[in-house]
């Protein structure tokens, strides 16, 4: 039995590795490249947003204390448009200004008809409106943001809409947090690639190319290893193989109790163990520690399991490496539409289908819940956090995670 933490509760495991996150340094990458990458520093307006008075319509602009006895004839001084050279005349009383969208309001300006509530005559001459014109069509200097304001926060995901901000501000380059190269190594004497012939008592390796689309979809970069054997000498060329190429190791397999279970005993005799078992179910086995000064994760071999610890420990494990940031775990509440087996002791974590044509969520089991059984998982939306100690009986509520 190991000295470090064993068998902890799953909040005990997340403290444990908030408290250690992976140390990565910050690069500056072009907006176009930004997309899903993480803010790895708080990040100022390098200008006023909108820079200057525009107008929001297509319009006319003119003294708002010329319209209030309508009808009112005004005259069409000059046209302004978006980006426009010329210094806008002020509008004097009884004068308008043809105005675009994003064009600058002239000076004396302080209202907007948008064009179709305007009559202008032949000539283009005279403007005639017979109502009120509008002070908030006017987009005013430094409404969304000020110059030097923090618009995003380090640990900020870019999504489409913040790369757009980003540009809004200025940058022309961001500061993220480096990619972590993420090694993915299985183990496992039955274990052959998908495509070669199986022989007797072997199955097909599926787990490093799960883990592989998780560590995409968490924003690193995955490194797949071929699996290796259940060999202590094999495994230790590997693991110190990952330890040169990677920054983060994820096993899978051969971390449980049982005497092939290689990963356990050589992180035991000559790694440092940070903690072995969560009280999760499924995935109980998992271990976290340093394998040659490297993080390494010992996930379990059952491919249910291991995308589920996946999930729940090394992705708050890279989110605490990114600022507290990046791709969020997604919350949401449900009743439980059916009994669902839970425990005493363990954060139970069910694959559910969740129905949300009614008032509310309800969560029915996607079917048999083996920790094998990755078909289960295909078919869920979310995996229910069902406390230690919660009843799991039909019609009580739960918060689940998005998948
Ligand atoms: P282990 O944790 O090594 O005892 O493995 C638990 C179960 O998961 C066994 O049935 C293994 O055959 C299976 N398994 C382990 N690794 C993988 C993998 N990479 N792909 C698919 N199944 C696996
Ligand atoms: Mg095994």
């Amino acid at each position: 039995m190991p000295e470090t933490p064993y068998f902890v509760s799953y909040h005990e495991a997340i403290k444990i590795l908030e408290n250690q996150p992976l140390p990565l340094p910050t690069e500056f990458v072009p907006l176009d490249e930004g997309h899903n990458r993480v803010l790895s520093e708080d990040l100022e307006s390098k200008v006023d947003d909108p820079r200057f008075d525009n107008s929001a319509m297509d319009g006319f602009a003119f003294r708002y204390q010329d319209s209030l006895t309508p009808p009112t004839r005004l005259s069409i001084i000059h046209t302004l448009q978006a980006g426009t050279k010329q210094t806008p005349k002020p509008v004097a009383k009884g004068q308008a200004v043809r105005i675009m969208t994003g064009a600058p309001m002239p000076e004396g300006a302080d209202a907007i008809l948008p064009i179709e509530r305007c009559e202008v005559n032949d000539e283009n001459t005279t403007l005639t409106i017979d109502e009120e014109g509008k002070k908030h069509f006017i987009r005013k200097q430094g409404e969304n943001l000020s110059e030097g304001q923090i618009a995003l926060s380090k640990g900020a995901l870019l999504t489409p809409s913040s790369i757009g901000l980003c540009a809004t501000m200025g940058h022309p380059k961001i500061p993220v947090f480096q990619k972590a190269t993420i090694g993915i190594l299985s183990t496992g004497d039955e274990l052959q690639l998908p495509g070669t012939q199986l022989n007797e008592n072997e199955i097909y390796e599926s787990n490093s190319f799960g883990l592989a689309g998780l560590v995409k979809w968490s924003g690193h970069t995955p490194k797949r290893y071929n699996s290796v054997v259940d060999s202590i000498d094999k495994l230790r060329i590997k693991l110190d193989m990952a330890a040169e190429e990677c920054d983060l190791i994820l096993t899978s397999g051969g971390v449980s109790m049982g005497d092939w279970d290689l990963v356990r005993k050589i992180m035991e005799e000559e790694g440092e163990i940070k903690f072995w078992r969560v009280k999760i179910r499924p995935g109980s086995p998992p271990l976290f520690g340093y394998w040659k000064g490297v993080p390494i994760f010992g996930l379990p071999g059952n491919p249910a399991s291991s995308h589920v610890v996946f999930r729940m420990l090394v992705a708050p494990y890279l989110r605490a490496s990114t600022g507290g940031g990046g791709i969020e775990e997604r919350r949401i509440r449900v009743q439980l539409a059916e009994s669902f087996k839970s425990d005493e002791k363990f954060l139970v974590l069910r694959r559910i289908k969740v129905d949300a044509s009614g008032d509310q969520l309800l969560a029915y089991s996607t079917g048999y819940q083996g920790s094998g059984n990755l078909n289960s998982l295909v078919l869920a939306d979310a995996l229910t956090l069902l406390e230690p100690g919660h009843s799991g009986e039909k019609g009580t509520w739960c918060d689940a995670i998005l998948l």
